[in-house]
Order: structure tokens, then C-alpha cells, then sequence
């Protein structure tokens, strides 16, 4: 394949809309050997629909449900919100009377507030077992295992108040595998890279995308904070033979491609950072690479790219 200089190589990446922060970073991109993913927003496209909402005991109803959930996750920003103040919408839940008070986003478990001054919470299993109050049926159990190997995402709400405190309902949303994912995870694959897909999702939701995209369960990290996430990038840094301070020489680089507000700590420690265009302006910030449509298979162009780029000696 042609050679091609920093300048005609950072120049062609611009045109398809891939945004490289400097030569250094796009050759960088042609020594990578670890590709790391997270799956929210970048291996799936993060826009959610509602698949499922069950009433669990007597305390509310669906309509009840639906009320509370627009109430919860409109002040929040999480992918998986917007869905449910839409499914709410759709059934004719617009406003409330009641309007949420200290409302508290749950890092990596879900969120908090008062309604009516009652404290509810809406997330997932890890938020309810935290607070001693994931009590509910073997059936209601089962639904979730079901609605987990659908790779659909499961949470829950309940309420803390004067009638006791537990689970009224739960609630499974899911959203898809983009379309071009499977290509470039198997061209990655085909190429010897090694792939990671971290998440802050649930195992069972983490499993099936996984599944579905042709990775093997050995190649997923889920249940992940910020933090977790972070923590596993400089890890395998520091495992990496290559410790050397400058870029010059590394030819094991790790390669780190995400969307969130959760995942900026693990783009700036990476090797090369690689940001979807449609995600979090922070996200961009703290990358090197920027896929301005969000299209996956232009992460592959431009490491082909990076593997063309002619090391200048300086
Ligand atoms: P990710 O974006 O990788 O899923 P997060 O840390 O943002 O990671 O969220 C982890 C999990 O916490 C989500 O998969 C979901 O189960 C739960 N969660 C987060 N925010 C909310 C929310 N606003 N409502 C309900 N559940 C939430
Ligand atoms: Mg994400």
C-alpha cells in the first residue's frame, strides 16, 4: 500500500469526517493491538426503546409506573431516559403534579428523588441489592433472566416511604447492535487485534450483545464504573511491554472507543482515545480521535490509515 505523510494522511481522514489530533496520534492508530469498546452509544446505537413494564405487588398501578418514571428520568441525561419519558408520553403521561425534589443521579446504578414525599429510586439490580431491598418473586426473577438474554437492559423502581419500603415495578429497554458492528468486530478480529467490550451494564445485557456481535463471554467486562473502567485502561498499560514515556518505539497500543460522560477518564489514559461524534461533548474533549458520524467502520479506516503513515525522523 502507498505511503503517506502526516499531512495527506491527517488531510484524508478529515474528508470522511474522522477529526485526528495530530500525526503523532494517527500513527499511533496504526500500532494498535488492543481495541477496547464500551457498548453503550458505541457498539450499540443508544437509542432505547421500552420492551417490557410490570407491575410487581399491589402498590401501583401501570399507569402509576409510568408516571413515576417520566418524573425520575426526565432531569437525567442517561441514554436510557429519554425512552421512558417517551413510553410514558405515548401513553398520555405528560406533566405531573408532583415535581421531584433532590433528585440525585446514582453513578452507575440509577437515581434518586422525593415524589410526593415519598424517596423513590429508579436503576438497576445493583442499586436495589446495595439497599437491601431486592426482594421480589422467583417469577418476577425470572422475567428479568429473560428480558437479560433478550440483551435488554432491566431496571427497577421502588419506593421508600411511610407503607414500608420495596419494589413496585420493573421495566426492561433495549436498544441495537449497529449495523456495522459485526463487520468490524470480525475484521478486528481477522486482523489478530485483541477486543474488550467494557460496560457499565448489567452481565446479562453485556453478554448478549457480546454474543450477538461474535465476542467470546471471556471478552466482557460489565458492571463497570468510571472508575472501573479507567482502572482496567491503565492496567493493561502497565501490563503492556511498552512503558516508554514518548509515543516513538510502542507498537502494542491500546485503543480505547467510547461515547459517555462515563467513559472521558478511560479516553484520556488510553494509548489512542476515540470518541463518537454523537456523544458527550466530554467525551470528544478528552479523546484524540473523533468519529464525527459515529460510524465504526471508520475507527477500521483510520487504523489502516495510521499503519500507512510514513514515520518521519526527527
Ligand atoms: P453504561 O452507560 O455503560 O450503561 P452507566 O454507568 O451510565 O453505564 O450506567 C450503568 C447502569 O446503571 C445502566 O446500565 C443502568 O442499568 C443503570 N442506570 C444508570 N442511569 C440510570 C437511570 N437514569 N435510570 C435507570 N437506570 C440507570
Ligand atoms: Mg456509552
Amino acid at each position: 500500500s502507498t505511503p503517506v505523510t502526516y499531512s495527506a494522511g491527517l488531510a484524508a481522514a478529515a474528508q470522511r469526517g474522522i477529526i485526528i489530533k495530530g500525526g503523532g496520534k494517527l500513527e499511533a492508530l496504526g500500532n494498535v493491538k488492543t481495541v477496547l469498546f464500551d457498548k453503550t452509544g458505541t457498539v450499540t446505537t443508544g437509542r432505547f426503546t421500552l420492551r417490557h413494564l410490570d407491575v410487581v405487588g399491589k402498590t401501583k398501578s401501570r399507569k402509576e409506573l409510568l408516571e413515576l418514571l417520566s418524573i425520575m428520568e426526565a432531569p437525567s441525561s442517561h441514554p436510557l431516559s429519554a425512552c421512558l419519558v417517551a413510553a410514558a408520553k405515548k401513553e398520555g403521561i405528560v406533566a405531573s403534579t408532583f415535581s421531584p425534589t433532590e433528585h440525585t443521579i446514582l453513578k452507575g446504578e440509577g437515581v434518586t428523588a422525593y415524589v410526593d414525599e415519598e424517596r423513590v429510586y429508579v436503576g438497576n439490580e445493583r442499586l436495589f441489592k446495595r439497599l437491601d431491598m431486592y426482594d421480589i418473586s422467583s417469577q418476577h426473577i425470572e422475567s428479568a433472566r429473560q428480558w437479560n438474554d433478550e440483551g435488554g437492559t432491566v431496571g427497577y423502581i421502588g419506593i421508600d416511604g411511610a407503607k414500608g419500603r420495596s419494589i413496585v415495578g420493573m421495566f426492561c429497554v433495549k436498544d441495537t447492535v449497529r449495523d456495522e458492528a459485526y463487520d468490524v468486530i470480525a475484521s478486528l478480529l481477522r486482523a489478530g487485534i485483541e477486543i474488550t467490550m467494557l460496560t457499565g451494564d448489567g452481565d446479562g445485557a453485556a453478554q448478549a450483545v457480546g454474543k450477538e456481535i461474535g465476542l467470546p463471554s471471556t471478552s466482557i467486562q460489565s458492571q463497570l464504573l468510571p472508575e472501573d473502567k479507567l482502572h482496567y485502561v491503565s492496567g493493561l498499560k502497565g501490563s503492556s511491554a511498552n512503558k516508554h514515556p514518548s509515543f516513538s518505539g510502542k507498537k502494542n497500543l491500546i485503543l480505547f472507543i467510547g461515547d459517555g460522560v462515563n467513559d472521558a477518564a478511560a479516553l484520556a489514559v488510553a494509548d489512542v482515545g476515540v470518541a463518537m461524534g454523537d456523544g458527550a461533548a466530554l467525551a470528544m474533549e478528552m479523546s484524540d480521535v473523533t468519529l464525527m458520524d459515529s460510524n465504526l467502520s471508520k475507527l477500521l479506516f483510520s487504523m489502516k490509515l495510521g499503519a500507512k503513515v510514513i514515520t518521519t525522523v526527527k
